[in-house]
């Protein structure tokens, strides 16, 4: 659709999006300029006084269109991701999706945003809260989810009544673009949703300004950290809910399901070209387990990597030259601290794309965790193996990594699951799980490294971070019941 001219961005600088399985070139974003990114905010706080006050019914309503015009687009989105951010067309669906349920969930906030009451605290007192929003939020997203994490953010933001200023990476702002026009269509007024795109400027914009009260971050430990402390630093009342990078364990037990095993491992450690913070980008095989690596290796070599909108393409490319070229410097550090290249997808070649940002399932075994491959996060189509010879050295070898996003655990035992799931330190565990990603009923809840602020995100804990309480404590006596006299000391 044709910008109208006030709507056109005032800025002389612009990035370049690529394709990443060719690198041409396929859009430019502008970067906002201060004027823009000031109207922007100003247009949130504006909105606040009419959209706090809308009836909780009338923001239902138009989050109930809103995930029927997603459901409607579903094709048109997972073709702008593909394009922006290579992941393959299914898989696009599948992060549409997985922020659609999110939408849905926000549906039921009638009952999400409900207050708690106590009567009769003391003769004629009833003390109740209510769930209020707390103004202008933001949002900064990066580019690896463009659905899925934009969606974490806005929709619970403002169906609990606040008004939102999101920030999508500017690697792939076409999925964000797209769903706030599909708010718009489902009748969410101007003003409530705001995006602004841009890197550092926008980033610091958004931590400096005194009218936003709250700001949600998934990303990198690097960006994460300055966010967390440039933001805290420069409002009373910012919140903070923080994502951060993840080394994602996988615990291969002798008595697991041995084909549901590989496959599962296979399809969580390559899917998305390993370009999710939920990867299983490290398996660790106790005991007997080891001996299935041969048909790992076999299982991976049969990905097929293509171009994200090619039909039977399994792998995608990277998002750019620079992350294909540390991804390969990563599985070059593990061939030279000793490591053994089971499979290498260094030199994948795939026709009529020869520019794109590809590499191949790869797998490194015999991994140690002193080496670079395990202590950095990879982000690729990369698993890494270690070896333990009991399931207590491999809870241990996983308690001691700084990073507690998600684990899984593969066995046909339900002591040994049970033992897993007590003693091992992360905030999402799977049992024959792979990716154990909550659902929105519940909350994504990595922990320690992985992890800081408050609260998490969606679920009830999301509804928690957008809204603050408000107690009210109140007497109604009978007449004759009238105080004869101040009281000046605390009730006891
Ligand atoms: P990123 O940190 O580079 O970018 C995220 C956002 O921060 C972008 O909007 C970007 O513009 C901004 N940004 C980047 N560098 C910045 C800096 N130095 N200062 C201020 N702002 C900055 O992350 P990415 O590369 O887009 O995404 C991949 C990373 O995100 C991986 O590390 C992955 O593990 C992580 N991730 C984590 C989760 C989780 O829930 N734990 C989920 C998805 C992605």
């Amino acid at each position: 659709m044709p910008m109208k001219p006030s709507e056109m961005p005032h800025t002389s600088e612009w990035l370049d999006i690529h394709n990443p399985a060719t690198n041409e070139v396929v859009g430019r974003v502008p970067k906002a300029t201060q004027e823009e990114m000031l109207a922007a905010v100003d247009s949130c706080s504006r909105a606040y006084s009419s959209w706090s006050e809308t009836s909780i019914l009338s923001r239902q309503q138009i989050f109930l269109r809103y995930q029927q015009l997603i459901k409607d687009n579903i094709k048109e989105l997972a073709k702008i991701i593909t394009l922006e951010q290579g992941k393959t067309l299914a898989d696009a669906e599948g992060d549409i999706f997985r922020g659609l349920q999110v939408v849905e969930h926000a549906c039921s906030i009638t009952s999400l945003m409900l207050g708690e009451t106590l009567p009769s605290i003391t003769k004629d007192m009833d003390t109740y809260t209510y769930r209020l929003p707390i103004g202008v939020c933001a949002g900064i997203a990066p580019f690896n989810f463009p659905a899925m994490i934009p969606l974490w953010m806005f929709p619970i933001g403002m169906v609990c009544g606040n008004t939102y200023l999101m920030k999508p990476s500017e690697r792939v702002p076409g999925c964000t673009m797209l769903l706030a026009k599909l708010l718009q269509d489902s009748g969410a007024p101007d003003g409530t949703l705001n995006i602004i795109h841009g890197q550092h400027a926008a980033v610091n914009f958004i931590c400096d300004h005194p009218a936003i009260k709250a700001i949600s971050f998934v990303g990198s430990n690097q960006a994460g950290e300055y966010i967390y402390e440039r933001g805290s630093k420069n409002g009373n009342f910012v919140l903070y809910c923080v994502s951060q990078g993840a080394k994602n364990h996988g615990v291969v037990m002798p008595d697991a399901n041995k084909e549901n095993t590989i496959n599962q491992l296979v399809g969580a450690a390559f899917g998305a070209a390993g370009q999710r913070c939920m990867a299983l980008s490290t398996a660790i095989f106790v005991g007997e387990s080891r001996d299935w690596l041969p048909e790992l290796v076999e299982r991976s070599r049969s990905l097929r990597v293509n171009a994200g909108d090619q039909p039977g393409a399994d792998v995608g490319p990277l998002i750019s030259p620079a992350a294909k070229a540390r991804v390969e410097s990563l599985i070059q550090s593990g061939v030279e601290e000793g490591a053994q290249l089971l499979l290498d997808g260094r030199k994948v070649q795939v026709k009529g794309y020869e520019n794109g940002n590809f590499v191949g399932p790869t797998i490194i075994g015999n991994v140690s965790p002193n080496m670079t491959c395990y202590k950095e996060e990879i982000f690729g189509p990369v698993l890494i193996i270690l070896e333990a010879d009991s399931l207590d050295e491999a809870i241990s070898l996983i308690n001691s990594n700084p990073y507690g996003n998600g684990t899984a655990i593969f066995t046909t035992n339900g002591a040994t699951a049970r033992k897993y799931t007590h003693e091992v330190d992360v905030g999402q565990i799977g049992v024959n799980v792979p990716i154990p990603v909550p659902l929105p009923m519940f909350s994504f809840t990595g922990s320690r490294g992985s992890f800081r602020g408050d609260t998490n995100f969606y679920g009830k804990q999301g509804i928690q971070f957008y809204t603050q309480i408000k107690t009210v404590t109140s007497q109604w006596k009978a007449e004759d019941a009238t105080l004869k006299s101040p009281a000046v000391t605390m009730p006891t």
